[in-house]
């Protein structure tokens, strides 16, 4: 069996929980405030791990107490972190978020050592055809693109997620065999939405072999060559869907690299996703194995 390489953003969340949001010039005393490790990419590995697939992270951090943080989370998790780069020169990557009494949230991110992860970084990594790589778009650009062609000649395959959509450059379509995006950056990416004809035509203008759309609780539509296959989304009484697209990839991802069949393993990544909606956070809300077989397949 190969493993899961999740290459990419590791951050940490540091939550204020306020009565309202602070205005200009204004101080303003938390309720309360939390730490949790994020980044899309640490978010991919933990929901790998956590279903039982060999998962590896390569990424970096600073030399710092929250990239201690966020490798503890990853190691909890079951991530082998032994790929990170830990940065003397720059802090980790970290999200300053306010959310209020009404669930409004302001969000300041400060990408720190994420800037810093090079194509150069990349120059051991090995890489089988057996592997799954996942890749988003909140690193570099320009290691995304060398990520996704070492893995694309690897014979790995690759699963890209084109979010946030504003970091996505259209070159990587090239060596990307799975292309996961929400309705709004398909949207972005080549107008229009999610009706069946609109997917198959999106696929076929993106030039991927597969193409899958996730529709929150509606779940997802996938276009593999012309072929439209809907997933209903399961009922759930969703209390946090933070990171719940990160929690979709990673589960497809484990699943094709524990040897599920595509749509069996995109049916596990929208049950396990759902899951994910059910509890508070990113990283903790994600099933195990076990969970998934018994809540929601
Ligand atoms: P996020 O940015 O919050 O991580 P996203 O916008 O990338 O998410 P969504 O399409 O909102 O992605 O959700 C990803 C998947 O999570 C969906 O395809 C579905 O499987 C699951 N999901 C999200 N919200 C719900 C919900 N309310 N009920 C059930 N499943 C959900």
């Amino acid at each position: 069996m190969g493993s899961v390489v999740a290459i990419g953003s590791a951050n940490v969340d540091v939550i204020f929980r306020v009565s309202h949001l602070v205005a200009a010039g204004e101080t303003l005393h938390a309720r309360d405030v939390s730490e949790a490790a994020g980044g899309k990419s640490a978010n991919q590995a933990a929901a790998e791990a956590r279903l039982g697939a060999p998962a590896r992270f390569v990424g970096c951090v600073g030399d710092d107490d929250h990239g201690r943080l966020a490798l503890r989370a990853l190691g909890d998790a079951g991530v082998d972190t032994a790929g990170v780069r830990i940065r003397t020169d720059a802090p980790t990557g970290s999200a300053f978020i306010c959310v209020d009494d009404a669930s409004e949230n302001t969000i300041v991110l400060s990408t720190g050592a994420n800037d810093l992860f090079s194509p150069d970084d990349l120059d051991d990594l090995v890489l089988s055809p057996t592997d799954v790589v996942t890749l988003c778009c909140e690193p570099p650009a320009a290691l995304v693109a060398e990520a996704a062609r070492r893995a694309h000649d690897a014979s790995a395959t690759v699963i890209m997620n084109a979010s946030p959509v504003a970091g996505f450059d259209p070159q990587t379509l090239q060596w990307t065999d799975i292309l996961v995006v929400n309705a709004a950056e398909l949207a972005a990416l080549v107008g229009g939405g999610t009706a069946d004809d609109e997917v198959r035509a999106a696929r076929s203008r993106l030039g991927v072999s597969t193409l899958v759309v996730t529709l929150g609780a509606a779940g997802a539509v996938i276009a593999r060559t012309d072929v439209i296959t809907r997933i209903p989304g399961h009922r759930v009484e969703a209390v946090d869907t933070t990171g719940c697209g990160d929690a979709f990839l990673g589960a497809l991802a484990a699943g094709l690299v524990t040897g599920h069949a595509f749509e069996d393993a995109a049916r596990r990544a929208n049950a396990a996703a759902a899951l994910a909606a059910t509890a508070p956070g990113a990283q903790p809300s994600y099933p195990t194995a076990p969970q998934l077989e018994r809540d929601a397949m």
